[in-house]
């Protein structure tokens, strides 16, 4: 008798591999290597947080009402509008699930984030990669891949791991190129530390067409990662769709009181963008004097590209701030070997950092 067998992609599938956490040996130790906020999180949205957790045999609001509402103030949006998930990671895989299937595509770009590409494998469908010029998403590029079984065009905006953005205009172009059937995801999970004048998230394209989807999390900024909270802006007629293949529900209690505390803490959120800005400055010119070539970052990390020589190469790099506690982000899976990423830290762990860095790049 033949055994179950999972449907065709599925064991294609390379498990996501989270930013490792732990560094035997090492006395103190400081995670960058999963974009986790600088300065932890909102006292109120923790307090929000444990209130909830009072009640913990009731089920959450399915609809997650006040939350969306909040949501809905705090970006001027429209509550209807957005679906929440566990995570944006949620959205995105319900997205594909419902939209994309065996014999179809998803495109994205080069080095974009590889989420999107493990939805599409694990739906049956397959996955292309558009090059980019310059580490950043070429709208020409994608177009060209698109064909009669694209589904979903996928753009990380900012995109993780490379740190780089399109402006508003490419967006609206890479949109008013495509076929309407075809949907487009903007992924902006770092929208919040963004500032350049010429960025929208893509509220706007949403508001505007039937065919664009805008995903957001709490993960990031806001500091609430382990809570997994995130959420979809999306055209009326595919937020139905979310809705009716979401789990009844997915997000949970003490999740939807602390988003609430947090976007009501928009000075906790300042904080950290103006922490964002002043370390991510402050790094990139020591990356720079080191004569370490870096991306240029609009998120809450750096990419950093490292020589191909024993002792200095990104893997050995990579061991060797892990045996003096920072933890870092490998790149293989992205194809970007010669690289790290290393995660905005607190103050004390991007010193920690530099530290070690300056031991091996010392300019003498
Ligand atoms: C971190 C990140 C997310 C957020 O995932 P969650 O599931 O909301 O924690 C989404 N997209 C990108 C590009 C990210 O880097």
């Amino acid at each position: 008798m033949p055994l179950p067998s999972p449907r065709p992609g599925i064991l294609d599938i390379t498990p996501y591999k989270a930013g490792s956490s732990s560094a035997p040996g090492a006395s103190k130790l400081y995670k960058l290597s999963s974009n986790e906020s600088a300065l932890g999180m909102s006292d109120k949205a923790r307090a929000a947080h444990d209130e909830a957790a009072a009640s913990l045999h009731l089920y959450p609001d399915g609809g997650a009402s006040a939350l969306r509402e909040k949501i809905a103030e705090t970006y001027g949006l429209e509550a209807e509008r957005i679906v929440c998930g566990a995570g944006s990671d949620e959205i995105l895989q319900l997205l594909t699930k419902a939209y994309a299937g065996e014999g179809d595509n998803i495109i994205q770009s080069d080095h974009g984030f590889l989420v999107y590409k493990l939805a599409a494998f694990s739906c049956g469908a397959e996955a292309h990669f558009a090059p980019e010029k310059n580490l950043t998403a070429d709208i020409d590029e994608m177009l060209k891949l698109v064909d009669d079984r694209t589904k979903i065009v996928f753009l990380a905006n900012p995109n993780n791991p490379t740190g780089t953005y399109l402006p508003e205009a490419e967006v609206r172009r890479l949109r008013e190129a495509l076929p309407d059937d075809v949907l487009l995801v903007i992924d902006a999970a770092y929208a919040e530390y963004m500032e350049a004048l010429d960025y929208s998230a893509g509220e706007r394209l949403v508001n505007e067409f039937e065919n664009v989807v805008m995903t957001r999390t709490f993960s990031k900024i806001y500091g609430l990662a382990a809570l997994r909270l995130g959420w979809g802006y999306c055209p009326p007629a595919v937020a139905d769709v979310l809705n009716r293949i979401r789990g009844p529900f997915n997000v949970t209690a003490p999740a939807q009181a602390a988003g609430v505390a947090a976007l009501d803490d928009q000075a906790f959120v300042e904080r950290n963008r103006s922490h964002n800005r002043e370390e991510r400055d402050l790094l990139q010119q020591q990356f720079g004097g080191m004569g370490l070539d870096y991306i240029p970052s609009y998120g809450n990390f750096i990419l950093v590209r490292f020589p191909n020589e024993p002792g200095r190469n990104a893997d050995d790099i990579l061991s060797y701030l892990k045996e003096g506690g920072v933890i870092v982000r490998e790149m293989y899976p992205y194809k970007l070997d010669d690289y790290l990423r290393v995660t905005i830290g607190t103050r004390e762990a991007n010193r920690k950092l530099i530290e070690l860095l300056k031991e091996k790049f010392s300019r003498d």
